[in-house]
């Protein structure tokens, strides 16, 4: 059995108040758990705080952490997760970019940004650059990527479990003369396509060379792969829940199976 676990949602910042209660103000972080295999995580955003405190509850084991790149809203909430802070556990950083363990440990864990340096006393932290085109296995769990159009890159996720598939893709960039044939192949036929949808239509406009996308081209290319199901996630944090309301709406009426991601939000395959 694969349980999904949306606890952030947010693109750019973290958000609360009234007019956000549905959707959630944490910034993205998406948890896979397949059968009693290690725990499986898309993105450090402040949603990984939730995460961490409820998994410290557990007896300690091993943490992988997929992380698509190096913007604070996907990252903020590794300085504060319980987990990488008690050497009974073991904490796997995967990425793409080959400056993340000299990023991690020495310009993040570590001051000005937090009060104490991470080293091998006080964490089991290991840092796992992600070779381009080639696969990973997480238990029963096979992981392949791709590269997104985002500034400074962003990596896109595909997991494979137990005949079904998860796709995270987030921070992306759509190409305005059309679909993005990479990612409708690499999304090809999957269970769950997560998509950036930062965007309205009419924001986008100014926003170009920003690196987001929209729901309308989320839906258009859930439609085109042959997806099952759509999640509209990285909600933008100005966006309250009457507004991300309207672009649930508007995406179901291009793809009618597609839900607006909120934080909590549990799916099981
Ligand atoms: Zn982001
Ligand atoms: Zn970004």
């Amino acid at each position: 059995m694969i349980e999904l676990t949306f606890w952030g949602v947010r693109g750019s910042n973290p958000v609360s108040g009234k007019d956000f209660e549905k959707l959630g103000g944490h910034t993205s972080c998406v948890s896979v758990s397949v059968n009693q295999d290690p725990i499986i995580i898309f993105d450090a955003g402040s949603g990984l705080f939730d995460l961490g405190k409820e998994l410290y509850a557990s007896s300690p084991s091993t943490v992988n952490l997929f992380i698509s790149h190096l913007h604070l809203d996907h990252i903020m909430g590794l300085p504060f997760f319980p987990p990488l802070w008690d050497r009974k556990w073991i904490v796997n950083v995967y990425s793409q970019n080959h400056n993340l363990e000299d990023t991690l440990r020495n310009k993040l864990l570590c001051p000005p940004f937090f009060p104490i340096f991470v080293n091998d006393k006080n964490s089991n932290l290991i840092v796992h650059d992600i070779v381009p085109d080639t696969e990973l296995h997480i238990g029963a769990s096979k992981i392949t990527t791709c590269l997104l159009n985002h500034p400074g890159g962003a990596i896109g996720y595909r997991l494979e479990a137990e005949g079904h598939s998860i796709c995270y893709i987030t921070d992306v960039e759509h190409d305005s003369n059309g679909l993005d044939e990479g990612i409708i192949h690499f999304i090809k036929e999957c269970d769950l396509f997560i998509y950036d949808s930062s965007y309205t239509e009419e924001e986008y406009v100014s926003k170009h060379g920003w690196g987001h996308s929209t729901h309308i081209r989320g839906a258009e290319l859930a439609k085109a792969a042959d997806v099952k199901k759509l999640a509209l996630f990285h909600q933008n944090p100005t966006h309250t829940d009457m507004i991300s309301d309207r672009i649930e709406k508007e995406a179901q009426v291009l793809f009618p199976n597609t839900i607006a991601a909120y934080q909590g939000l549990k799916l099981r395959f």
